[in-house]
């Protein structure tokens, strides 16, 4: 018999009064001698099916396996429930145990543990509603981020992970080798001879996709890419992985106005497509954890973004009198907190902060006519912080090459980067969007490391 999916079963619908094949996880079994109930899941919704054993037809001991964390198969027909919580009930007329679950080992037996543990257990996490649902959102959005370019006319480009050029700036780097470590070939200079690596030079995991989007932009017109970044920062924040995804758009002929509005249009069509086909997820996620979600993620897709300079920003927060952690003055990197007082406290709406000072950005950004400042810009969003950053990229090979022997970047492998600006150079744009922090405001999670099933950080990489 074909095997109904839990997500259409819960529905009822034409298959009342049918015989339906289901399979899944036992999440809970409760009852009594004339009837036992079983709510079961299968992971393709939030909610579970009930199961209904009339005792007359089973003996308890053919039911002993059936316990939290066991899996099986029900065939029986399925009618309208009497009972609350549920339209529709499968009457059980025959059954298999394919797995059992021991409950005495079995992790996930009462219910309500906490975030914590479940990260220990993340083999089996996402087996809980909570999980299931985050999962199922971040599926979600991953379509949505495909779906909005290409029906945009973007091109999906996959940018190397493995990388030669150290100049990417944006985050310390893992290291890619071959070389035995214990053993290392030298030159004459007793530094590590990396002619002797696999690549025939020093190579690292990719901590952004932009430099080589830039090359796709400038043939192809507008490219995104949709893949995992690597970050060695030590950071042990709520907000940062050391493997994370990140989708970078970049464009050919857009300034930075066309990049914030594509980036405000595009986050806005997220968070929608999100609210319109996981619904139950959110909703669920907004009972368990975020009573303010679904009222926050409809006033960022009804609201313009507010758009000002950093110099702008900045002032407001040296005007608000507000104690902050770390001192703000024109020049200073912002934190979250700063980012967040504006968003949160101020604006209320998500701000785009443009135009940074040039030392606390990097070198391809589009230099201001006043020397001190270029053409970024960053997307704050509430809870979170920086969500996006982009800029306008610097398109005059000589002002990018100023700029480059100003910070001293050692460019013997970035030839390539610099063909863009020598041959049919544009003006051009683009920015990065860290997935997981959108999967963060989406599911209105505290911790970043809950919105990926399985989390890289700093002394952690089991699973
Ligand atoms: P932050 O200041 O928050 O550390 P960043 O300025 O270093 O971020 P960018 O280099 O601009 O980040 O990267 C683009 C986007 O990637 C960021 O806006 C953010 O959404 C995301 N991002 C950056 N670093 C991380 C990380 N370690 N883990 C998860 N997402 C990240
Ligand atoms: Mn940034």
């Amino acid at each position: 018999m074909k095997r109904t999916k839990i997500v259409d079963a819960v529905k009822g619908g034409d298959l009342i009064g049918q015989d339906v094949c289901v399979k899944g996880w036992v999440r809970t079994r409760r009852g009594n001698k004339h009837v036992q109930f079983v709510a079961l899941n299968d992971g393709s919704t939030i909610k579970n099916l009930q199961i209904v054993f009339d005792m007359e037809k089973f003996d308890e001991e053919s039911l002993k396996a059936i316990t939290t964390g066991s899996s099986l198969c029900v065939i029986g027909k399925m009618v309208e429930s009497m009972g609350k919580g549920q339209n529709c009930e499968v009457q059980a007329e025959k059954f298999e145990v394919y797995g059992t679950a021991d409950p005495n080992t079995y992790p996930l037996q009462k219910k309500g543990h906490s975030l914590e543990f479940l990260r220990d257990i993340a083999h089996l996490r996402p087996r809980t509603n909570t999980f299931g649902a985050i999962l199922r959102v971040r599926s979600i959005l991953a379509y949505a981020i495909h779906k909005f370019f290409n029906e945009k006319g973007f091109f999906y480009l996959n940018t190397p992970l493995i990388t030669a050029s150290d100049c990417e700036g944006a985050g310390a780097m893992f290291q890619v080798t071959t070389l035995p470590l214990n053993n290392l070939p030298k030159t004459e200079d007793g530094d590590v001879d990396y002619s002797k690596d696999f690549f025939g030079k020093a190579t690292a995991l990719t901590v952004s996709g932009q430099l080589e989007g830039e090359l796709g932009a400038t043939a192809l017109g507008a490219i995104y890419t949709f893949g995992p970044t690597f970050r060695a920062e030590n950071s042990n924040t709520p907000r940062h992985l050391a493997e994370f995804w990140m989708i970078e758009p970049e464009m050919a002929f857009y300034d930075i106005t066309d990049n914030m509005d594509l980036a405000e249009e595009f986050i806005k069509y997220c968070i929608k497509y999100a609210l319109e086909n996981a619904r139950d997820d959110i909703e669920f996620l907004q009972q368990m954890y975020d009573n303010e979600l679904i009222s926050r993620l409809e006033s960022v897709i009804n609201n313009d973004f507010v758009r000002l300079t950093y110099t702008e920003g900045v002032k407001i927060l040296m005007e608000s009198g507000q104690k902050f952690e770390f001192p703000v003055y024109w020049g200073a990197d912002l934190a979250s907190e700063h980012e967040r007082y504006l968003v949160e406290q101020h604006f209320k709406k998500p701000v785009i902060l443009t135009d940074y000072p040039k030392e606390i950005k990097a070198f391809y950004m589009k230099q201001n006519e006043d020397e001190k400042t270029v053409r970024a810009m960053d997307v704050l969003f509430p809870k979170i912080g920086e969500i996006i950053g982009g800029s306008e990229r610097e398109a005059d090979y000589d002002k990018l090459m100023g700029r480059i022997n100003e910070l001293g970047i050692p460019m013997k492998d970035m030839w390539w980067y610099l063909d863009t600006r020598k041959f049919g150079t544009v003006p051009h744009s683009g920015f990065g969007l860290g997935f997981e922090r959108l999967v963060l405001f989406v599911t209105g999670m505290a911790n970043i490391r809950d919105v990926i099933a399985f989390p890289r950080f700093p002394g952690n990489a089991e699973f």
